[in-house]
């Protein structure tokens, strides 16, 4: 059994709130992996908030869940995901990445991941190690990291990714439901080129249509990088095609589901 990679859009962390048609697309894509797959021993998660100079890994039995974001309602602050780490997991990531990766237990699980899984998979029964984003990397570096991971993938462990296609925040319309031109534009730019595999065209996404203006600064692309270097050129399944806010898009891929 090969579990599939997934990558999603995460945007404005009060999703982790919502009742919405984004949240009910991430629950059918985690409903489905249930379902065809059963219970990933754990998520190998990738989140566009944890960005470091270097590789890290968690290794923690425990990790705790962090709270970093500012200003939004108490609520929020109050959702909780307890999740065990996985000691196995990461063992094994540090095998694979060799000397690039270094284990960090600084970090905890951060609001780009717990406010997907929140959804995805809410029974919060799913151990979860994060693996930084590394700034030192270039895309095609990110590309080369996710394929050294893809064996895990066999090995009862589901890979994950976290960030936005565009994610543009010094220029969100807080009023807008839709996205703006520029948004749409290298949306669907990106969404062609993965289902097209041409992936050379996904991690040269500076040379796209209106990149500066969807990808102002790399974090939150790149998780999907990482996921397509692990996809193993596996079909893709499209969900939550939804650009919203003027400068997001919550566009997330399934690859082997
Ligand atoms: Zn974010």
């Amino acid at each position: 059994m090969k579990f599939p990679v997934i990558f999603s859009g995460h945007g404005d962390p009060m999703i982790a709130l919502r009742n919405d048609d984004v949240t009910r697309g991430m629950r059918i894509i985690g409903g489905k992996v249930l379902a065809d797959f059963g219970k990933p021993k754990a998520i190998l998660a990738v989140s566009a908030h944890w960005y470091t100079d270097g590789t890290f890994i968690q290794s923690v039995e425990s990790p705790e869940q962090i709270y970093d974001m500012y200003g939004f309602p108490q609520e929020l602050y109050e959702v909780k995901y307890p999740v065990k780490g996985c000691a196995e997991l990461s063992g094994r990531v540090r095998e694979l990445l060799g000397d690039s990766v270094s284990v960090n237990n600084e970090w905890g699980i951060d609001h780009g991941t717990w406010t997907v899984l929140v959804h995805m998979f809410p029974d919060a029964d799913i151990p979860v190690v994060q693996l930084s984003v590394s700034r030192k990397l270039s895309p095609g570096q990110c590309f080369e990291a996710g394929k050294k991971l893809s064996p895990l993938r066999n090995e009862g462990y589901l890979i994950f990714g976290s960030g936005n296609v565009v994610h543009n925040l010094r220029l969100v319309e807080w009023d807008n439901p839709d996205g703006t031109e520029e948004t749409l534009t290298f949306n669907s730019y990106i969404i062609e080129n993965i289902q097209a595999r041409n992936y050379d065209a996904v991690i040269g996404y500076s040379s796209g249509p209106s990149a500066k203006y969807a990808v102002p600064t790399p974090e939150h692309y790149l998780p999907l990088v990482y996921c397509l270097g692990a996809s193993d050129g596996d079909n893709v399944t499209v969900f939550n095609n939804v650009c919203n806010l003027g400068s997001m898009a919550m566009t997330g891929f399934a690859f082997g589901l």
